[in-house]
């Protein structure tokens, strides 16, 4: 079997409960590594440099573009986020499945870029559920929830790209579908290409 980590990518609506979700995820499971992005926005309040993010000037940002140490970049109302590359391969050839936390443009290179990597899209059960969760947050006025829910419209149009979806109704219930995916995607052929081919050429051999 193939040892090697995979990269699962987790998109979502804006107020799906991703965050949570991955939190989760990684307090209930330890096979898994998630991977802290690169931006060029401003920390929010709480928001830890290293942790949350790497908070970053246009000028590095664009450095790291050009050195090779991004494995995929995009950009999001105004400002740019991407995937340090060092990171997820450590992670990967220590056998950890990387979750990367993204958007559709950076998923969409991702998959072009690692054919293997996994594409989860996490959706609330429903619309007017999302837009319950947005409003009940309290923390945004009704023209930023308009905005997400607008957004949301447009994000909806990529959902048949991604490899499974996952609806977040129940946060427990949810966390362990995931991992259910996640476990059962390394059983695929194509991402054990190289145990495949060593059970074909030995096959080849019987006379
Ligand atoms: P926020 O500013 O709310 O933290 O994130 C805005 C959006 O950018 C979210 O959809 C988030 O998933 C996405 N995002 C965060 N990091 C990255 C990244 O490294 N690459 C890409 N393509 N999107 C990212």
């Amino acid at each position: 079997m193939n040892k090697k980590g995979i990269i699962v990518v987790v998109s979502g609506f804006s107020g799906a409960g991703k965050g949570t979700l991955m939190k989760e995820l990684l307090k209930k499971y330890d096979n898994y590594a998630l991977s802290v992005s690169a931006t060029t926005r401003a920390p929010r309040p709480g928001e830890v440099h290293g942790e949350h993010y790497f908070f970053v000037s246009d000028e590095e940002f664009e450095k790291l573009i050009a050195e090779d140490g991004l494995i995929e970049h995009a950009g999001y109302c105004g400002h740019y986020y991407g995937t340090p590359k060092a990171f997820v391969e450590e992670k990967l050839n220590a056998g950890k499945d990387v979750i990367l936390e993204i958007e559709i443009q950076g998923a969409l290179q991702i998959k072009k870029k690692y054919p293997n990597a996994l594409l989860l899209f996490v959706t609330p059960p429903s619309i007017e559920e999302l837009e319950k969760r947005l409003v009940g947050r309290g923390t945004e006025s009704s023209e930023v929830i308009h905005g997400r829910m607008m957004r949301a419209k447009e994000e909806g149009q990529g959902i048949d790209e991604y490899d499974n979806i996952v609806i977040n109704d129940d946060l427990s219930t949810c966390v362990d579908e995931m991992h259910g995916i996640i476990q059962a995607a390394h059983f695929t052929p194509a991402r054990n290409a190289e145990f495949i081919e060593k059970i074909q050429e030995q096959l080849s051999q019987l006379k």
